[in-house]
């Protein structure tokens, strides 16, 4: 794609109302969804800047991330793996810090469970998703683009050559994936603008990689491997950037939204801010607290 094509996709922000340079939100893709799921989840999290406990589940997921950050950087730099101990030793104590410093509370056999997560999602990524990959081209790299009136951020887990050019690829644990969950994803996406921002190339590509437990229960079971890849044109760039837009557009004009009754991720296994939120009925609340 030319530059005369870029900024066509880019071109429909330029008239979104700003109050003046420095005052724009940095649109990431957890921003952004997390804006689309409930807008006063947002403005808590990014205008308030209120941060909830994490859980057992995020900081498996942040242990096994880092672990994976540790080979492809190894990969990068050495064009050598990690040893699988180093990913275990890296995830188990990654996990360990995770649940401290995000005041995870849990009982003590789903903190130990979680940390036998954490050394086999390791395992599983050096023994089926590492080999499964070319050295990379980029790891955990974090990229900031100023793009005709919005500002977007991102850390690209991993981006791999291929055949037909970059492949852009991001690490999913714990959950089994959705069909097209690649061809849907909005993060992906934006990872593409991102990539195309700072080395001048569109990536070919985007993947997914979810490595995942055979069940919740089972965390420290072996994990499996699954690789869903989509391809990216112009239309899938454009549709995310005028998403970006209006929503941008909202928050510039103070327009939070709460999640709707009926929307699963308003729950407290879901939403950290539910027990202090005002949009929550009583009623609703205790309903909530029988059930569990
Ligand atoms: S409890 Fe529901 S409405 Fe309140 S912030 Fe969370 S998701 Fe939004």
């Amino acid at each position: 794609m030319t530059d005369f094509r870029l900024h066509s996709v880019l071109r429909p922000l330029t008239s979104v109302a700003m109050d003046g340079p420095g005052t724009l939100p940095r649109w990431s893709a957890s921003a952004l969804s997390t804006y689309e799921r409930c807008g006063e989840r947002y403005r808590r999290r990014y205008v308030e800047r209120e941060r909830g406990p994490g859980s057992v589940p995020m900081a498996v997921g942040t242990a096994v991330h880092r672990a994976a950050a540790l080979d492809n950087g190894a990969r990068l730099a050495l064009d050598q793996r990690a040893k699988l101990g180093e990913l275990v030793d890296v995830a188990v104590a990654a996990y360990d810090e995770a649940l401290d410093r995000d005041r995870v509370e849990a009982p003590a056999p789903e903190r130990g469970e979680g940390r036998d997560g954490a050394a086999a999602g390791a395992r599983g990524w050096g023994a089926h998703v590492s080999p499964s990959l070319p050295r990379p081209l980029a790891c955990e790299e974090r990229i900031e683009a100023d793009l005709a009136g919005v500002r977007l951020v991102g850390v690209l887990d991993y981006v791999t050559p291929g055949p037909a050019g970059d492949v852009v690829g991001d690490l999913k644990t714990g959950r089994a994936p959705a069909a097209g969950a690649a061809a849907r994803s909005a993060q992906l996406t934006l990872y593409g603008i991102l990539w195309r921002a700072k080395t001048g190339r569109w990536p070919a590509a985007v993947a997914l990689d979810h490595l995942r437990p055979p069940s919740a229960k089972r965390r420290a079971a072996t994990w499996q491997h699954e690789r869903q890849a989509s391809p990216r044109g112009p239309g899938d760039y454009a549709a995310v950037v005028a998403r970006i837009g209006q929503v941008q557009a909202a928050v510039a004009a103070g327009v939070f939204l709460p999640a709707g009754e009926h929307e699963f991720t308003c729950a407290p296994r879901w939403c950290e801010f539910w027990p202090t939120c005002r949009y929550v009925a009583p009623a609703r609340r205790a309903l909530s607290a029988r059930e569990e």
